[in-house]
């Protein structure tokens, strides 16, 4: 915002212009004065001085020639002075037209290899452009033109209904408290192609009133997708591409938490592949590593998509099924067990690995209220189902406690 001129300025401003007048004046008056003077004492000596008439005649025809001389003398210093004023004034000038010239030049070439775009729009819910740099096209598809003045498009629109009302927000916040503001949004380019963007701006207001924000929006959208990569594989297993451990303890913490909140049930299903390591003995760990993947996407397909499917460790594997009491988490137990027993693996080489699964099941609250219970019991319930020949599975008994906590 170009602040509001001081009125002391102002005052400096007018007196500059009246200067020239008096400085001229004043100049004249003692010219006026100091001719009066010298004519008139002047003259009055030369006659004491010189009292034969012809003497005087050419002493005062000398005078005058001596007066026009320092007069004109002192003209061409004051003309000379003022030239050369003038000449330093007008290269002055010369220069900052030049400098600006060239710094108008270097914001324009900055602006235009931003890794995105500088704008300057009003603060309206449309967040109307009244100037966008040429970046523009770049990161949204729409030419500078089509953007100003929402012609085509509001920058607003480029955003999803629940992004711009959170974006407002922070800006309205920012601009209250006069400080910058910085966020993070997804906008759908005119391909329909959506990208990340990262705006940093501040709000600024005319003098007439009109409140503006001005800022620069860039793309990171190759951030964003490296940052996604990261959180999957810090939250994926590399192999079956489930939730790993530490992600899986945290979704059941969180669904524990909500079943605690609603008093509603949680299962828990703890899976164990039946003699997984004969099926690396006799066909080798990369075949063992597929059926390790096909057995995660049967498992994974056949559970609703609130359920959570995670791999705690080796060929144990664990599903939090919400709002699933003990017949129903018995039901999809015995599922699950049937998909996996009657679909064996088929190797690339063309044979099939038939695979049996051992399962323990426990129900929130019914066989413990904390997660370390729940899941002591269901793996205890897991080594039953061994014991009782495999391929089957067994319910937590409400009669045995794992830990003393409940
Ligand atoms: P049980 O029925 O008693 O569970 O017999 P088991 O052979 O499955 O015994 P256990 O569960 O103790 O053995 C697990 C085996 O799983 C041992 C290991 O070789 C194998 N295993 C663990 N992780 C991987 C893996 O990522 N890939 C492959 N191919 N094998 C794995
Ligand atoms: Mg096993
Ligand atoms: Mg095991």
């Amino acid at each position: 915002m170009q602040p509001d001129r001081p009125e002391g300025d102002r005052s400096i401003g007018l007196n500059d212009r009246q200067n020239p007048l008096r400085r001229a004046l004043t100049a004249t008056l003692v010219y006026l004065v100091a001719g009066l003077i010298w004519i008139t004492f002047s003259d009055r000596i030369v006659e004491v001085w010189f009292p034969d008439p012809r003497t005087l005649s050419s002493v005062q025809t000398w005078k005058g020639f001596a007066f026009v001389v320092f007069t004109g003398l002192v003209l061409f210093i004051a003309i000379l002075r003022l030239l050369i004023k003038d000449r330093l004034l007008l290269s002055l000038q010369v220069n900052q037209r030049r400098a600006l010239r060239q710094r108008e030049r270097q914001l324009t070439v900055l602006m235009d290899n931003l890794p995105g775009m500088a704008y300057r729009c009003l603060h309206d819910d449309q967040w109307t452009m009244v100037f966008v740099s040429g970046g523009c096209e770049r990161l949204t598809g729409y030419t500078p033109d089509e953007l100003i003045d929402n012609r085509i498009t509001s920058f607003a629109a480029l955003m999803d209904a629940d992004t711009t009302e959170r974006i407002a927000e922070e800006v309205d916040i920012a601009v209250r408290k006069g400080q910058s503001f910085s966020v993070e949004y997804a906008i759908t380019r005119k391909d329909g192609r959506q990208v990340w963007v990262w705006e940093r701006g501040c709000g600024v207001e005319q003098d007439d009133g009109t409140a503006f924000l001005e800022g620069i929006v860039l793309d990171i959208t190759d951030r964003k997708e490296l940052e996604n990569e990261l959180e999957e594989l810090a939250t994926r297993d590399p192999l079956t591409g489930l939730l790993n451990r530490r992600e899986f303890s945290r979704v059941l913490e969180e669904e524990l938490e909500r079943a605690r909140r609603y008093e509603r049930p949680m299962a828990l299903v703890w899976i164990d592949f039946d003699h997984f390591k004969e099926v690396n003995d006799s066909w080798g760990h990369a075949a063992g590593d597929a059926v390790l993947c096909a057995v995660s996407r049967t498992l994974e397909d056949s559970v609703r998509s609130v359920d959570a499917v995670g791999r705690f460790g080796g060929e144990e594997f664990v599903i939090v099924l919400p709002e699933m009491d003990i017949e129903g988490a018995r039901d999809m137990a015995e599922r699950l067990r049937q998909r996996v027993s009657r679909k064996p693996t088929l190797l690339e080489s063309g044979h099939s690995v038939p695979l049996t699964i051992s399962i323990g099941v426990a129900v929130f609250p019914v066989h413990g209220h904390s997660l370390d219970t729940l899941c002591g019991a269901a793996d205890k319930a897991m080594y039953q189902a061994k014991m009782q020949g495999r391929d089957c599975v067994v319910m937590v008994q409400p009669f045995q406690p794992v830990h003393n906590e409940d």
